[in-house]
């Protein structure tokens, strides 16, 4: 079956979805993307995924050739056209064609993509057993250089990362900011608990405002869980009861064991697992139908 990609106004199969090599989005990362998902034919907080790439565009002077209500219909259109339920989707803007300078104001027109494709999961084994990480000397960039809050396709910081993390052999890296707080992981979100409480350090540390992250905190503030958003270093980490990440590719991964340190008992923790059933129980009801003319039954 062809898996139909939304490029600028029109459907074309995946071999024939391509970008010029003039693209400022390859030459220099010029472009701006979000990751999300659908389960079940939901998309899950999608109207906060295109919120965030429309304040992505404005903060870059992006214009993106079509308002947010045309795109979240491209996207949930885009899972249609290719009849999927479970799905990952991207969506890429790029500053689009130009000449070699870097001066994006010789690009014309935007690259509108999106893919929608089956999910590619985590391996199972992260979830019921939890995933060992490592700190990587790389920092996360500055907030005051690059802010996380603007997500670009400049993900360079975060491939350095990355690397360091998968050399160490470990699943995912935490990082720290340049002050040596702690950020997030190389494309997720940390949290931490003590004490039944959770923390996450908060988006100026580093961290990008995931959409995931701040479900996770409305979904436990509703369960009655208290959760500070604030500072905290690679110590509270290593004597946290439970850690665990969240992304829109992660989901909600359990961490058992961070630098060689065991974290609580070696496995996911009580409150982990219990923000991961409630997560998973949101995902599958909530969200923008992707078939609104099915019953539901
Ligand atoms: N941090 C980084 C650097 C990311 O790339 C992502 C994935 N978009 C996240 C955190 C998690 O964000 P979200 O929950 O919005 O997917």
């Amino acid at each position: 079956m062809t898996q139909w990609i939304f490029m600028n106004g029109e459907y074309v199969g995946k071999e024939d979805a391509k970008v010029s090599v003039y693209d400022h989005g390859f030459l220099y990362g010029d472009g701006i993307f979000e990751g999300i998902r659908a389960y079940d034919g939901n998309i899950f907080r999608l109207d906060e995924h295109i919120r965030r790439l429309y304040d992505s565009a404005k903060a870059m002077l992006l214009t993106i050739p079509y308002t947010q209500q045309e795109m979240a219909e491209i996207v949930a259109d885009t899972v249609r056209r290719n009849e999927l339920e479970d799905a990952y989707i991207r969506l890429v803007v790029s500053r689009g064609p130009g000449n070699l300078g870097l001066d994006p104001f010789t690009c014309k027109t935007p690259q509108v993509i999106v893919i929608a494709e089956q999910l590619a999961l985590f391996p199972k084994e992260f979830y019921e057993r939890g995933m060992e990480i490592v700190t990587v000397a790389t920092r996360r960039n500055r907030s005051d250089i690059l802010n996380p809050k603007l997500k670009s396709l400049n993900y360079l910081n975060n491939i350095l990362i990355k690397i360091e993390a998968s050399l160490a052999g470990a699943g995912e890296a935490l990082t720290l900011n340049t002050e040596g707080y702690v950020a997030e992981g190389s494309g997720d979100n940390v949290f931490i608990v003590r004490d039944g409480e959770l923390w996450t350090p908060p988006s100026y540390l580093g961290a990008l405002e995931g959409i995931t992250r701040n479900a996770v905190m409305e979904f436990a503030r509703d369960m009655g869980y208290v959760v500070h958003e604030q500072p905290f270093t690679r110590h509270d980490v290593y004597v946290a009861d439970e850690v665990f990440l969240t992304g829109t590719a992660a989901e909600l991964i359990p961490v058992i064991r961070v630098d060689g340190r065991t974290i609580g008992d070696g496995v996911p923790g009580v409150h982990t697992l219990r923000l991961l059933e409630i997560f998973q129980t949101h995902v599958r009801t909530d969200g923008v139908k992707v078939y609104p003319e099915r019953q539901v039954s």
